[in-house]
């Protein structure tokens, strides 16, 4: 029999569409409405998930075995990591939080720039509703996903009052003129920390005749400045490649600090956005359950936050970690190509709904999808949470349940 369910949550990537219609005959997905290829091969994946067995170092093995395999390595770990927490539900990412708690472990997101940013300078941030019904000028910093990304700019429009609206483009690549954008502003991705510094001084009035603006064309410069002063609701939305870089933490404190002042006068607002393909969320559970959103050791049996110290790149890229925990359907996100290779070396353990192809991990546990296979909830780029569906039945244990039972294994 065919089942049509209506306004079902994507957990594809970090918009977390929740107008998704799914025609399914029971056991299986048979259409996606409206379609979008990276939703498409997300809902794809449940057809995959039932096939997978546990496996200890490539051998199909039984759940029970796994489990142990896997309390054996986290008992033998004097420093282990828990990472991923992309791409899946929040029930799974309190239930990581609660074993990296008990095992006296690292736990990050891979996020850290972001957090670090916000516990030094704070966040102006606001919901996509806010964003449709009043922002009269987007500007995408380094968004190019999102700015290209169909539906999203859908939602822009759909169920909301016509706000004549500008959308500027902004980030290295903008060297061609975005379809969907008004403007288009280049901008050297070197010298993001000083754009914004004479953007703050031009704002406040500082005379800068005869310095050559630097990393963006005077023009443009100029053009900027003018928006900002003439527009009512002004939303930055930043992307991955605005937080490249060392200096990533001080462009998004500079970020904050030039949104603070222009609220002086109007509506100013940012929101983050990862990398296409990742969710967010992990850093509210974290912040809720911890005090701190990313960056957070239990070793010494409370949590510490020291985003230098404990940002899942630089543990591993430095060899200070004896075992990693990865979790979610995209357990690498947020990780350096030097972290990857080192994890090559190390024990790990990965729980979730595909085996990751990068290398063999010593334990792995198939899980169902939440949103799929599981009801749940997960946060949009935005922060809101949404409700997760579980519409399809499966032989798999779902990602939440499985870390505790290793929990209580312990
Ligand atoms: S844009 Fe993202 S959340 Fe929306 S349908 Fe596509 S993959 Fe899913």
């Amino acid at each position: 029999m065919k089942n049509l369910i209506e306004d079902v949550t994507c957990a594809g990537c970090y918009c977390a569409c929740d107008d998704i219609r799914i025609k399914t005959d029971g056991q299986q997905i048979l259409e996606v409405q409206p379609p979008c290829a990276q939703g498409q091969d997300w809902f794809e994946r449940a057809a995959t998930t039932d096939q997978l067995s546990p496996q200890v170092q490539g051998r199909p093995v039984s759940q029970h075995e796994a489990i142990k395999r896997a309390v054996e390595l986290i008992q033998q770990a004097q420093a282990p990591l828990v990472t991923g927490l992309s791409q899946t539900s929040t029930d799974a990412q309190r239930a990581a939080v609660a074993l990296a708690d008990r095992i006296g472990a690292t736990i990050d997101t891979g996020a850290a720039a972001v957090t670090r940013a916000l516990q030094q300078a704070g966040e102006a941030t606001c919901t996509l509703g806010e964003v449709r019904s009043r922002a009269d000028l987007i500007i995408y910093w380094g968004a190019a996903d999102l700015l290209n990304n169909t539906k999203h700019r859908q939602s822009l429009v759909s169920n909301s009052p016509e706000v004549a609206r500008k959308i500027i483009a902004m980030g290295g690549e903008c060297s061609q003129k975005s379809d969907f954008a008004d403007e288009c502003i280049q901008v050297e991705s070197q010298r993001e920390l000083e754009v914004i510094w004479q953007l703050r001084a031009l704002l406040k009035g500082v005379d800068l005749t005869g310095k050559e603006p630097v990393g963006i064309a005077e023009s443009e410069l100029q053009l900027l400045v003018s928006q900002l002063k003439q527009c009512k609701y002004i939303v930055f939305i930043t992307g991955p490649e605005f937080k490249q870089g060392p200096l990533a933490h001080r462009k998004l404190e500079a970020l904050s600090l030039l949104i603070k002042e222009i609220q002086s006068e109007r509506r100013c607002h940012s929101i983050t956005v990862p990398a296409f393909g990742e969710t967010k969320g992990a850093e509210h559970v974290l912040a809720w359950q911890t005090g701190y959103a990313a960056a957070v050791n239990f070793a010494s049996g409370f949590p510490r936050y020291s985003p230098g110290e404990y940002h899942a790149s630089r543990l591993l890229e430095q060899s200070e970690v004896d075992l990693c925990i990865l979790t979610g359907g995209k357990p690498l996100a947020g990780l350096s190509v030097k972290a990857i290779e080192s994890l090559r070396r190390n024990p790990s353990i990965q729980i979730g709904p595909a085996l990751i192809s990068e290398f063999q991990p010593d334990v792995f546990l198939p899980t169902g999808i939440a949103g799929i296979h599981f009801p749940g909830s997960m946060y949009r780029y935005d922060g809101t949470p949404l409700p997760l569906r579980g519409f399809l039945p499966t032989v798999q244990n779902s990602e939440a349940d499985v870390l505790k039972q290793i929990n209580k294994s312990l």
